[in-house]
């Protein structure tokens, strides 16, 4: 016999991936077969290995559900196989999930097994809703319980008679088709018609949709919202905390989609900027950073370094591609000790020191335009090393120049449209969006010439939010309507500019 194999039950969580343990994440990252279900966020396999077998269990076409018994069968073959399984299930594995089966079969079959709890749709519906399950003025007891979707079981296992009055808070789960039923049976047993409920659906996620009423108005509604699982039914007095606790959904920018647009390098800052903000980014790089088409005159300048006085650098990627030819080229950051460091703003200059450069200079202004006002009057007669990306204006060197500079600019990088961009744009625009952001002139001329022309007019009738003039420029030019562009052309002053935005539209 080979080496025998493990399973590991893993909660994932009710959605928002950052609500996996530290443990569950772990796992994840050695799992050799991840066996995931429908309510388990995908975005949670990126995690493993790129060679991990993923294998997909949850709803199929349609509603159906995979037989239980096939997924414990594929848990025992894996295992068999010698395997780390990863059986990955929505919320945690032992509530409401069928991982007591699961870990059934697997200690009958003698297969070792772990389980890692996760943070159930209760609780977490309930933290993201604003509701303490228990408080010492409205409630000590809590239960949670199955609403069973299944219309044939029709929850007559259920004592209603107990349930009804004994328990504080009740969290019904899959109870969204007898909702209506589950309102009856309690009034009838004797609680009260004017306890609060309300209906948590998506919990956790961007698009989390909450609706309130009462045990008597709660179905009313939930109809005509055509409100749909997966959702979470919360009764008792704890929902009266709802409007004094919000915190999620009542963000700048809850519920609204925003395109970031950036090269794939750069995207983080911006998209959890907004997503703290409450919005949902939708990331599409519309630019990837390539090399020049030749190195041939970035390697002479970096032969010939101590030739120069100043080296001026425009942006991360200038930052990046200068240094990472210079490390290609056997050479570090004590080539530059003799040159004045130039950055372009405060990004490329935290992007110098992770390098070991402290930039000499920071303009005032964070463009091009402040560069060459900040060195106008310092460089005359003086070699200024310019690495500049393959479209870059000629503002730097044309106005140096002029200033009595010899300003040699070679090519130190490019940028390309990634192959997936268009499809994902066009389904981003189809799946609706609230703005777009762009960053740069590029990344705008990069949108635009990726769209068909059904969702380029599409596109034209959502807001931009542009870091700045040239930007705004190029936006207007190509038929967008620049809503938002901040005085300072930095990241931090463009979020804030969207929060500001969507404030007064909101009133
Ligand atoms: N093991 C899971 C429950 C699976 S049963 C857990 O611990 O959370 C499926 C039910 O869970 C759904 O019908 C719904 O009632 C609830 N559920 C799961 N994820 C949810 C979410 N993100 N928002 C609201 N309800 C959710």
């Amino acid at each position: 016999m080979g080496k025998s194999g493990k399973v590991y039950l893993i909660g994932a969580g009710p959605g928002d991936p950052g609500l996996i343990t530290v443990k569950g994440q772990e796992l994840l990252r050695h799992a050799e077969v991840i066996i995931y279900d429908y309510l388990a966020n995908p975005v949670l396999l990126d995690l493993a290995p790129p060679e991990a077998e993923r294998i997909y269990v949850g709803k199929r076409s349609g509603q159906h559900h995979y037989p239980q018994e096939e997924i414990t069968n594929l848990l025992l073959a894996k295992a068999k196989e010698g395997k780390r399984v990863a059986r990955l299930k929505g919320g945690d594995p032992f509530i409401f999930g069928r991982g007591g089966e699961e870990a059934q079969a697997l200690a009958a079959a003698g297969i070792l097994f772990e389980v890692v709890p996760g943070v159930t749709a209760a609780v977490a519906a309930a933290a993201y809703a604003g509701i303490p399950l228990t408080h010492r003025d409205h409630t000590t007891t809590l239960g949670f319980i199955t609403g069973h979707e299944d219309p044939a079981k029709k929850l007559s296992s259920l004592d209603w008679e107990k349930l009804a009055t004994a328990v504080g808070t009740l969290v019904f789960y899959m109870g969204m088709a007898n909702l209506e039923n589950i309102c009856e049976q309690l009034i009838t047993h004797g609680r009260s018609p004017e306890t609060p409920v309300v209906v948590v659906r998506w919990a956790t996620m961007p698009g989390q949709e909450t609706l309130c009423g009462t045990l008597v108005t709660i179905s009313a509604k939930v109809r005509s919202a055509d409100f749909k699982p997966p959702a979470v039914i919360f009764v008792g007095e704890v929902n009266r905390l709802r409007d004094e606790l919000r915190w999620f959904d009542n963000r700048p920018l809850s519920g609204r989609r925003v395109l970031v647009t950036r090269a794939a390098e750069q995207t983080a800052t911006l998209s959890d900027a907004l997503a703290d903000l409450g919005a949902e980014p939708v990331v599409v790089s519309t630019i990837k950073i390539v090399p020049p088409p030749s190195f041939a005159d970035l390697d002479q300048a970096l032969g010939n370094l101590d030739s120069f006085d100043f080296l001026v650098l425009t942006s991360v990627n200038a930052v990046s591609a200068f240094f990472d030819r210079l490390n290609a080229r056997g050479m570090d950051a004590r080539a530059l000790a003799g040159l004045l460091t130039v950055a372009v703003g405060p990004k490329s200059a935290e992007a110098l020191v992770a390098r070991g450069v402290r930039a000499d200079l920071v303009p005032e202004d964070y463009r091009a335009e402040g560069v060459v006002e900040l060195l106008k009057n310092r460089v005359t007669g003086k070699r200024l090393l310019y690495p500049k990306a393959a479209l870059a204006r000629d503002l730097i060197p044309a106005e140096l120049t002029a200033a009595g500079a010899a300003v040699i600019a070679p090519v130190a990088y490019a940028s390309a449209a990634p192959a997936d961009a268009a499809g994902k744009l066009q389904q981003a625009i189809a799946d609706g969006l609230d703005l777009l952001t762009f960053t740069a002139s590029s990344t705008v001329r990069n949108f635009a010439d990726l769209l068909d022309t059904d969702s380029l007019t599409q596109a034209k009738k959502i807001p931009v939010a542009s870091i700045g003039p040239l930007t705004s420029a190029t936006a207007r030019e190509l038929g967008f309507t620049v809503a938002i562009e901040p005085e300072s052309s930095t990241l931090e002053d463009l979020v804030e500019a969207i929060r500001a935005y969507f404030i007064a539209t909101d009133q």
